[in-house]
């Protein structure tokens, strides 16, 4: 059993925690709403979504494949997800891993979790979604903006009435671009300067690990060691990920995981998918 619960972030959005450490976001407007993201996958989100709305139709987008925002895709009847990201959700959410994660994690919310609480794996519930996709939820839009990197598929929901931009794992304190799928440095350069062409569109950000939120400066420093990294000036500190190594692009204190400089956007990398 999955114990789910909300945290109201404005007017329209609500936080949706229970799920270990990721959450997931609901955007409700007068007329639908729209559920960001699926957790792992464990425990009945839907019948909880739906308990929320009141009846109120809703649609569902997935910002990107992983485990840990796409695995409960499979309990609704349709989720919109970039088509670039459906081999990472068929590898990365199948019960197997899915199993072996919350086993491994130890989350306090995974604790009563009983093999009836995974949800299946099914693509054929994706429907294509892209960049510049709007969701006209009555008195508020929520807009897609592409950032290829983490995945391929990556998508940031903009809140557009609110200001709010959904960053997930687009790009944070650790932005995490040394996966076998994601994009090289260089190209995840070129997503950062098409996100900051909506900076002013925007005064929250938002993310779906860690303490969730961040300031409008992580844009910026995620930036600033993509140029770093191509000009082979950024610190280049060993890191490792789940065991493998890679390449951290600012110096950080061990004890705290945060940068040393005080900056905040972090971002860990391959030596050899800079270019
Ligand atoms: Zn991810």
């Amino acid at each position: 059993m999955v114990h789910f619960y909300t945290e109201t972030i404005s007017g329209h959005v609500r936080r949706i925690c229970g799920n270990g450490d990721v959450c997931m976001y609901l955007v409700e407007g007068s007329d639908r709403a729209l559920l960001i993201d699926t957790g792992y996958g464990v425990g009945d989100l839907r019948g909880y979504v739906e308990g929320l709305l009141d009846g109120k139709p809703y649609d569902v987008v997935i910002t990107h494949g992983h485990i840990d925002h796409a695995a409960g895709a499979a309990q609704f009847e349709s989720c919109r997800m970039s088509p670039l990201d459906i081999e990472i959700y068929e590898e990365f959410c199948s019960l197997e891993r899915r199993r072996a994660k919350v086993d491994s994690c130890g989350h306090p919310d995974f604790k009563d979790v009983v093999p009836e609480d995974f949800a299946g794996v099914d693509a054929s519930v994706m429907r294509p979604l892209a960049d510049g996709d709007v969701f006209d939820l009555g008195d508020v839009t929520v807009e897609m903006i592409a950032v290829p990197g983490h995945t391929p598929g990556m998508m940031v929901p903009l809140v557009v009435e609110e200001g709010i931009a959904i960053f997930g794992d687009a790009c944070g304190v650790g932005t995490l671009i040394m996966l076998p799928h994601s994009t090289t440095v260089e190209r995840y350069r070129e997503s950062l300067l098409r996100l900051k062409e909506h900076e002013g569109r925007y005064a929250i950000v938002l993310r779906q690990h860690g303490t969730c939120a961040s300031t409008k400066r992580v844009l910026e420093d995620n930036l600033e060691l993509c140029d770093l990294v191509l000009a082979g000036k950024d610190a280049a500190e060993p890191a490792e990920h789940n065991g493998a190594p890679c390449l951290r692009a600012a110096k950080t204190d061990p004890a705290t995981g945060r940068r040393v400089d005080g900056r905040e956007g972090n971002l860990l990398y391959l030596a050899d998918r800079i270019r």
